[in-house]
């Protein structure tokens, strides 16, 4: 998508749904995944009228400590207002959002880019407001109908606005990345995209290179260049799509201008089968939604204190604990990543890595308890389809596997196996671990036995082996493991038997 002629110029709008108990302006509950249709709800978020709305503190609580994790300047009074418009599953007829003072304003977050160099992404402001109800559609022979569930009308909604200096697809999905990151790590949102809790929406324009500039965070022609049009992406499902979404659309343009036509400004949806965004509508005004402040909620003064309070909550972002693992622990940036890229798999590694330490010094016990996560357990979990989160194996004994197996009392492979067995069977890894070593008590004394049988029971290897072909020792091997079930230490089998079969 690199055109020498334009610039590519990307905003990003995400929605987050925080992790609150109850809905943003009444006490009904939050999580209505999977539950009855309309079973959590009440006056206030059925929009009824004379309902009165009470901020959620908690949800107003996570909107600022957002704002604090990604350097943004916190307002001192929180205005809600009305933003009108007519839709079925908005029931009031608006939705209490923030107009001009947004909670959270100015930030600024760091990314990776593709040449590996830090990239600054501007956050124009970040503010608080309801999610709607949702609707589905659905037909029955000639009629068509619609339902509404208003479980999830008046949920805890975050905007994120980023600052248009988002130059290329790759960016935007590294960007998008990093925010889901933080607000997992904060615990403000679960923000699982599958589930609707996170929605990112970029608009995306192409603008020919020198022919514009940013000023105070807006596009503006330079002469009398006039600005191509941007598209606005709706309904993309997950981060890859962001990026694939962006650069369908860049070359959708690109194509389009280079063919002489002139573009218009729309909405597009994204159809993730077809790899397209499709038109959906075109916009050629802005919408008004004729704001008005909301009068029924008071003005909520926030104080140093509150600030305070609030940081409090801020705990070591991925970015930094990344930088930590590598300096401390020599951890490569490629392990560090990996090991950060989730909170609950950071806090597992260091742990283990606490455990380890016990028996190693830190470098070597983290080098430890790296290669067993990022190696073994993520390779059990993706075999057995577990999420790497639910895959719950207790600390202790995976320590103490990992201990007999640095003391080469057992081989990696059987360490390994027996992992994967205690997490498919859900047996005690420490049983597993006992039974083995005593099995391979019982084998070390046998292996003179088992390796004379080997040897009888396989004459044309071991022909092979004493005519010069050195390799079939591999296989015999690999007999001698299958007979003690993987509980005998290879190099000692191939040892054995050469000085059997030389003697
Ligand atoms: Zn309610």
């Amino acid at each position: 998508m690199e055109n020498s002629k334009y610039d590519v110029i990307i905003g990003l709008e995400i929605h987050i749904q925080s992790n609150t108990q109850s809905k943003m302006f009444c006490a009904c509950p939050t999580h209505y995944f999977e539950k009855e249709p309309n079973t959590q709800v009440c006056p206030v978020c059925l929009g009824l009228p004379g309902a009165l709305p009470i901020p959620n503190k908690r949800a107003i609580e996570l909107c600022i400590l957002l704002g604090i994790a990604t350097n943004c300047d916190i307002e001192k009074e929180i205005h809600f207002d009305r933003k009108h418009y007519f839709y079925p599953d908005l029931p009031k007829g608006y939705q209490i959002s923030q107009y001009k003072r947004p909670i959270c304003s100015d930030g600024h977050i760091d990314i990776k880019d593709i040449d590996g160099n830090k990239y600054e992404i501007g956050i124009e402001r970040i503010h608080q407001e309801e999610d709607v109800a949702k609707s589905t559609h659905h037909s029955e022979g000639n009629t068509e109908y619609a339902l509404i569930d208003y479980n999830k009308s008046g949920v805890p909604l975050i905007e994120i606005v980023s600052k248009p200096n988002i130059r290329s697809a790759y960016q935007a999905k590294e960007y998008a990345n990093k925010i889901r990151q933080i607000v997992r790590y904060l615990n403000i949102s679960d923000a699982d995209m599958e589930k609707g809790q996170m929605r990112c929406e970029p608009n995306i324009s192409i603008q020919e290179k020198g022919k514009w500039e940013l000023k105070d965070g807006k596009i503006l022609p330079i002469g009398d260049y006039k600005l191509n049009p941007k598209s606005e992406v709706k309904n993309i499902g997950s981060i890859s799509a962001v990026e694939k979404a962006i650069e369908y659309e860049v070359e959708r343009m690109i194509s389009e201008l280079e063919s002489g036509k002139t573009l218009i400004q729309q909405t597009r949806g994204w159809d993730a089968n077809k790899g397209k965004t499709i038109f959906q509508r075109s916009k050629e005004t802005a919408d008004d939604y004729r704001y008005m402040p909301e009068p029924d909620i008071f003005v909520i003064e926030i104080g140093s204190d509150d600030i305070e309070r609030i940081s409090c909550e801020l705990v070591e972002l991925p970015e930094e604990k990344k930088n930590r693992y590598i300096q401390d622990y020599s951890l490569s940036e490629y392990d560090s990543s990996v090991l950060t890229a989730d909170r609950d798999i950071s806090k597992y590694f260091e742990k283990l890595l606490l455990t380890l330490s016990s028996s190693f010094d830190s470098q070597k016990a983290a080098k430890m308890a790296s290669n067993w996560i990022t190696g073994a357990v993520f390779s059990i979990s993706n075999d057995l389809k577990i999420d790497i989160n639910d895959i719950n194996i207790p600390i202790e004994p995976l320590s103490s596997l990992i201990q007999h197996f640095d003391k080469e009392g057992i081989t990696r492979n059987k360490a390994e196996s027996l992992l994967r067995e205690s997490i498919e069977s859900k047996t005690d890894l420490n049983q597993l671990l006992e039974r083995a070593l005593k099995e391979k008590e019982t084998n070390s004394q046998n292996i003179d036995t088992i390796i004379e049988e080997v040897i009888k029971e396989n004459e044309k290897a071991v022909s092979d082996f004493k005519s010069g072909k050195q390799a079939t020792i591999g296989y015999l091997v690999g007999q001698v493991m299958q007979k003690t079930k993987g509980s005998a230490d290879p190099n000692k089998a191939r040892l054995l038997l050469i000085e059997k079969l030389n003697g």
